[in-house]
């Protein structure tokens, strides 16, 4: 049996409806097949008041063994420094989460927001937003980079905008059955199971990428890279091999990808004009290339097709 506590910081909820909606292995599954014990959840917990804070505090003096933290959400540090925006059981969020990460044998930051800050923390980041061991592309973070749980690890992320259903229960069970330490992390923290490949890998659109056939937001037939903004040739993840609802995925759908696991999302500070379009010097080059790809050897191939 694991016992699993998840709390909610600067949060959308988007990352609990997604665990929610798993379903290979669904939630009763992780209770029943694989001891999970889920001692507090925000949206699912019958606890309320001080019994919540109970709990906590449980954990806090090792009354209760705190197998598993799953973190979602910023850290909210403001307003300066007090962290007063997002009190949560008598105390700033940002208190319980310094208190009870050294207390879990493994921490993990699900979601963007808990991984690196995400959306919440794009500038002028009123909140005061971070991530839990990352603030964007810097390394640190609210509990900052020397940090270790008990077993020695540092905070697994599992970073998405929502995180995909599977690459949360698949650590979880690997925690539970204690093949963990078959889990390899990369250097922002992220499972390299998930996160090794590019969103590009198993795209439909693949061909028309290779052949530079432009496409179009919603249009078949053709890549998204071009014109719409698709990041799928320079974001880690598995999205079009580990399919959404066992169905589909962003870009199957012509849908441009919008990196949303890697650390600098969203990318280009959300300004106007900048989602769903292609940045382009003199409106012509492409601004970002496809991950590992020269400017010369992209023109070259362009100019070859
Ligand atoms: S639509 Fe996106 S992921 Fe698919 S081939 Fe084009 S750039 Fe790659
Ligand atoms: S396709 Fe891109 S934006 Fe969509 S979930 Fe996957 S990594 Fe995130």
């Amino acid at each position: 049996m694991i016992n699993l506590l998840w709390l909610k910081g600067g949060a959308c909820g988007g990352n609990t409806m997604s665990f929610l909606s798993a379903d290979q292995p669904n939630i009763i599954e992780l209770v029943q097949d694989f001891g999970l014990r889920i001692i507090y959840h925000p949206t699912i917990g019958l606890e309320i008041g001080e019994q919540v804070k109970e709990i906590l505090n449980n954990c806090l003096k090792g009354r209760i063994d705190l197998d598993l933290f799953v973190f979602e959400g910023s850290v909210v540090q403001g307003p300066d420094g007090s962290g007063t925006m997002n009190i949560f059981a008598d105390r700033p969020m940002k208190e319980w989460v310094q208190l009870l990460a050294p207390k879990a044998r493994y921490v993990m930051a699900i979601g963007d927001c808990a991984a690196w800050g995400g959306i919440v923390a794009v500038p002028p980041n009123p909140t005061e937003s971070t991530g839990l061991q990352h603030h964007k592309r810097q390394k640190g973070g609210f509990l900052g980079s020397a940090f270790r749980s008990r077993a020695g690890w540092p905070v697994i992320n599992i970073p998405g905008c929502p995180a995909h259903p599977d690459w949360i229960t698949q650590i979880i069970i690997a925690i539970a059955t204690d093949r963990i330490k078959e889990v390899e992390l990369d250097q922002w923290g992220r499972p390299r199971t998930f996160f090794t490949t590019f969103v590009q890998n198993g795209c439909t659109n693949a061909h028309a990428f290779a052949k530079g056939i432009k496409g179009g937001f919603g249009k078949r037939g053709g890549c998204l890279y071009f014109e719409a903004g698709c990041r799928g040739t320079m974001t880690h993840s598995s999205c079009n091999r580990i399919l959404w609802n066992r169905t589909s995925s962003k870009t199957r759908a012509n849908h441009p990808c919008l990196g949303c696991t890697e650390p600098g999302f969203p990318h280009h500070d959300l300004k106007k004009g900048s989602i769903f379009k292609t940045m382009k010097y003199l409106g012509l080059v492409p601004k970002e290339l496809p991950y590992g790809q020269s400017k010369m050897s992209f023109f070259l191939k362009a100019l070859m097709r």
